[in-house]
């Protein structure tokens, strides 16, 4: 009998892209106000489990359970899933045409239903959370790349998610920016947000996740604490993987 602790249980996943074979029997768990990270070399399956736990991508075999539900190809419990589990992804994904406060304010009101004046106050706590809240009325193309993924972290908490999963959320920017993503992502984790990155940032990991997956070939080769994975890999693959980016 799963523990209610466990907020997300993928068991036995598989997913299949036509011939290609994305996810193999996949197995996890992730406890509630948990970070778990996802690291392992491109095309492993990453961003494909991230993208079925909140059902952009629909598991060919296996269950995805989310909070005691079952993700099913109900309409209604997939959009229910979706406003609960907010997604950060490597390009931001903001809407240039759309000032940043309106990137925030949109979806809380479609989809949370709130009115304007509720959405903004709750986007100017969030933009006060990352940082930014000065840059409410520019528009995307005139923050830099950190600030902007500040702002789709600002975009994803004002939805006040059960879980945030994080895709690759700093390797489209420059190296002076990542720190900036890097320490909002942790005081999140400290704030006991349920997150599910997936990363290469050994140090954020490190300091943030209770538990790393190594996946390769759409399996998940190794798991651990961060110190048991990095530092005492037990599989060849990992050691490689590791060698490479270390
Ligand atoms: P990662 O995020 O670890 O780089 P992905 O989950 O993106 O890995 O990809 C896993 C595998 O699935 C790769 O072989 C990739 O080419 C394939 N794949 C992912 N998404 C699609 C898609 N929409 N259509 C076809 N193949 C895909
Ligand atoms: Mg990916």
């Amino acid at each position: 009998m799963a523990s209610t602790d466990d907020i997300i249980i993928v068991k036995n996943v598989s997913k299949f892209f036509g011939k290609v074979q994305a996810l193999r029997n996949v197995s996890l768990t992730v406890k509630r106000g948990s970070v778990v990270v996802l690291i392992g070399p491109s095309g492993s399956g990453k961003s494909t489990l991230l993208r079925c736990m909140n059902h952009m991508e629909i598991e060919d075999e296996g269950e995805i359970w989310v909070d005691g539900q079952r993700l099913s190809r109900d309409e209604k419990i997939i959009n229910q899933v979706r406003a609960d589990i907010g997604m950060v992804f490597q390009h931001f994904n903001l809407y240039p045409h759309l000032t940043v406060l309106q990137n925030i304010t949109l979806a809380q009101r479609i989809v949370r239903k709130r009115s304007q004046e509720e959405a903004e106050t709750i986007a100017m706590e969030q933009l006060k959370r990352v940082g930014i809240a000065e840059k409410a009325h520019n528009y995307p193309a005139q923050l830099s790349g950190g600030q902007q993924q500040r702002v789709a972290i600002a975009r994803a908490l004002a939805m006040k998610p059960k879980i945030l999963l994080f895709d690759e959320p700093t390797s489209a920017l420059d190296p002076e920016m990542i720190k900036e993503v890097l320490d909002v992502m942790l005081d999140l984790a400290k704030a006991g947000i349920t997150m599910v990155v997936a990363t290469h940032e050994m140090g954020f990991a490190r300091a943030a996740a209770d538990e790393v997956h190594f996946m390769d070939e759409g399996c998940i080769v190794e798991s651990g604490t961060p110190e048991m994975v990095f530092d005492h890999p037990r599989f060849e693959r990992t050691r490689q993987f590791l060698s490479q980016i270390l």
